[in-house]
């Protein structure tokens, strides 16, 4: 099988086509990176030897688009289908000027949170490196004429328990001849797995940092999260304080909110004494229906009374409305099957 264009770093790319001088293999990247044609056949400023070399050698062969849907705020859900017929999904959130997309490290997913419709699929397998660059390519093209401006790992899978291939597409967006991605503008976000932290923490890719917290109590969170039985909240404060002494950026706290669990005053209590020494910010999201879980949306009263409440905590406090839950590509709803 040919080696894909999107999993060669620009420096491997130099290596791998020898034939190819230099300039000619920055014009390739301009093509492909600026340009947004994936066709070698098309790049008309190489020659006629070097396109059929780089068609021979190389697989410029990227995700189909199977499904689309388009919500009325613009938000954008694809469903891929990989070259082995698996699927995943990919969202394209417009906002002003910012276009961010969210993209998939695995196809299904392991850690079986359970207001997660990925996790209710299990895993199938990892995406390789090149299918998480082919995403960002896509959804970069789709941008046009506009900038793809943020990138959130929060599609399908657990990027942590893909590292190795989430850092090395990450090495390649962020190279100067290619999309010289800003570390500031992506964010891997994790269900909280330590040894993924650390790893993360020592590599030379830098990015921001999520977790997935959804609750401060440790019986609570394994209820909703299992991976809390393998990574209670005591070893995650450790590990990302551990984190924040390697990283200039804040971590950020996702937190769903799910009327009747974790919304109360002992809530609230617990967040203060497990974020309240972290650099952070903690961000609260409204749950979205998945209709094969037993759980509801707060209505805007609960949110209100909640929100009052998290005001008093030390940290900057943020609610973030979800998009594109009436096509099921909000958080936590997706599973390839809509
Ligand atoms: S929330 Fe993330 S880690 Fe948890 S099951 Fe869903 S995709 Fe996996």
């Amino acid at each position: 099988m040919l080696k894909n264009i999107f999993c060669l770093h620009p420096d491997e790319l130099k290596k791998s086509m020898e034939s190819l001088p230099g300039y000619r293999s920055k014009q390739l990247l301009h093509w492909l990176y600026d340009k947004h044609v994936f066709d070698p056949q098309l790049m008309s400023n190489l020659p006629a030897e070097t396109r059929d070399e780089l068609s021979d050698k190389l697989s410029f062969f990227l995700p189909q688009i199977d499904l689309k849907k388009t919500a009325k705020d613009g938000t954008t859900k694809y469903r891929l289908k990989l070259e082995d017929e698996s699927i995943i999904e990919m969202v394209l959130i417009p906002d002003d000027k910012k276009n961010t997309l969210c993209v998939s490290s695995q196809v299904g997913c392991t850690r079986a949170c359970n207001f997660c419709a990925t996790g209710e699929l299990g895993l199938k397998r990892n995406l390789q490196t090149h299918e998480i660059v082919a995403q960002i390519m896509l959804g970069s093209s789709f941008c046009q004429p506009n900038r793809l401006t943020n990138l959130v790992f929060m599609g399908m899978g657990e990027p942590m328990d893909n590292l190795d291939n989430v850092l090395k597409a990450l090495s390649i967006i962020q190279a100067d001849d290619t999309l010289s991605f800003s570390p500031r503008r992506t964010t891997i976000s994790t269900c909280g797995i330590t040894d993924g932290i650390i790893h993360l923490a020592d590599s030379k890719i830098k990015t921001k940092l999520a977790v997935s917290l959804n609750s401060a109590i440790d019986e609570k969170r394994s209820k909703i999260m299992p991976v809390n039985e393998i990574y209670p909240l005591k070893e995650l404060k450790q590990a990302l304080k551990y984190y924040l002494t390697k990283s200039n950026f804040r971590v950020t706290f996702e937190y769903i909110l799910i009327p009747g669990f974790n919304m109360g005053d002992d809530d609230i209590s617990a967040l203060r004494s497990f974020a309240g020494d972290l650099s952070c910010k903690l961000n609260f999201i409204p749950y979205n229906t998945v209709p094969s879980l037993p759980y509801r949306s707060p209505s805007e009263a609960e949110i209100e009374t909640f929100l009052k409440k998290a005001h008093s905590l030390n940290q900057a406090v943020t609610l973030r409305r979800s998009r594109g839950a009436e096509i099921f590509g909000a958080c936590g709803q997706l599973a390839g099957q809509r």
